[in-house]
């Protein structure tokens, strides 16, 4: 099935005694026993180990990412922890040098005082990915295209690398969406998303996920971190994700469409320095994007305007329909001075703008884009 029918049917087969349409909300944490079996093992018994909601939306997720087995968490965050918390000491991780910043954080300031080791490289190219691996590497961790700065990198053939030197590669795959790519088709093992994004996709709940292409060692232990950890996502949380996530693809193809309007628009303006959009020809890996997604390159795009961090700030303010915010993947086009939100050393140029652009028209955004950068 395509995503689009996986999606508009995915609570069809919900059985209610009323036969409701949509599921209803179980906020229940416990559930009653029908004996004194003290085996309650695949039943509903207390919601932080399995609740109906959250059922219903990990075989969704599973499928549209062609996984085996899903794992809905509180944030992205509690998803991408997870995964690492899969690891031991002394073990080691090559990451995308544009990974999300949390991504980042997360393994500077927890994990490397528990002795795991990270080194992050420009996965872009191989090479440097294949020179990076010790004996003691047990993933390899990529995001395509990369946050905010849009880089593209090569998932199979990365994949095959880290499978070769016994490794396993998870893959953020929030940006893209399933919509437009398909890691674990790709060979990858795992992928993580925060549904915060374009999965919920109307800016009013926060989630995570972990899907793995098969079930198998590392799936039963996230799924024990899952449990026993408790960073699991709510009923309600649940219930709106995946009331957003029914409307994905057609959300996803639309600001797709829309993006690479507004990137050829931005890309040939005067009084900007560099436009970076996997879908434009002069983007490095415009050839590998083709190759590697599908429906188009993603609702964000992202731009240098001629000047400095003041003057990119100065632009924001006057825009006049394009909403000021952080996050992306929502209904409202919004638009963010990067380099404001990231830590300190943070790569990211500081005139950098990052547009998400969201389901507004992409002549009504040129038209607020074109004024701004007039003045
Ligand atoms: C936002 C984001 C996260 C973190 O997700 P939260 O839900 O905010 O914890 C992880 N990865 C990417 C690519 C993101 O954009």
């Amino acid at each position: 099935m395509k995503i689009d029918s996986i999606l508009s049917r995915a609570l069809r087969d919900w059985e209610c005694e009323f036969g409701s349409t949509v599921p209803p909300l179980f906020l229940s944490t416990a559930f009653h026993r029908p004996d004194c079996r003290n085996d309650h093992s695949g039943e509903y018994y207390y919601t932080r180990v399995k609740n109906p909601n959250r059922s219903i939306l990990e075989n969704v997720l599973a499928q549209i990412e062609s996984g085996e087995v899903a794992f809905a968490f509180s944030s992205g965050s509690a998803a991408i922890t997870a995964v690492l918390q899969t690891l031991s000491c002394g073990d080691h991780v090559i990451v995308s040098q544009s990974v999300y910043h949390g991504t980042r954080t997360i393994l500077e300031e927890i994990f490397k005082r528990w002795g795991l080791s990270s080194t992050f490289v420009d996965t872009s190219f191989p090479e440097v990915v294949a020179r990076s691996f010790r004996e003691n590497t047990r993933v390899l961790w990529l995001e395509t295209p990369g946050n905010p700065m849009l880089s593209i990198c090569n998932l199979s053939l990365l994949s095959s690398l880290a499978r070769d030197r016994g490794a396993i590669t998870v893959v953020d795959n929030t940006l893209a969406t399933p919509v437009l790519q398909q890691p674990l088709q790709l060979g990858c093992d795992i992928v993580v998303h925060s549904l915060t994004k374009s999965i919920g996709g109307h800016s009013d709940s926060l989630g995570g996920a972990v899907i793995a292409a098969r079930r198998g060692e590392v799936s039963e232990k996230i799924q024990k971190i899952q449990t026993i950890s408790g960073a699991v996502l709510s009923p309600f949380d649940c219930w709106l994700i995946l009331r957003g996530a029914r409307t994905l693809p057609l959300r996803v193809r639309y600001s797709a469409t829309n993006a690479l309007k507004i990137a050829q628009f931005l890309s040939s303006h005067p009084a900007i320095e560099a436009c970076h959009y996997p879908g434009l020809k002069s983007h490095p890996q415009y050839e590998l994007a083709c190759q590697q997604m599908r429906d188009g390159f993603g609702g964000i795009v992202s731009f240098q305007i001629v000047g400095d961090a003041n003057r990119a700030l100065k632009f924001i303010s006057r825009l006049k329909s394009v909403n000021h915010a952080t996050s992306f993947g929502g209904v409202e086009a919004s638009i963010e001075h990067r380099a404001s939100i990231e830590p300190l050393g943070s790569r990211v140029p500081c005139n950098l703008l990052r547009l998400s652009v969201g389901l507004d028209s992409a002549e009504d955004s040129i038209a607020d884009l074109e004024t701004a950068l007039a003045e």
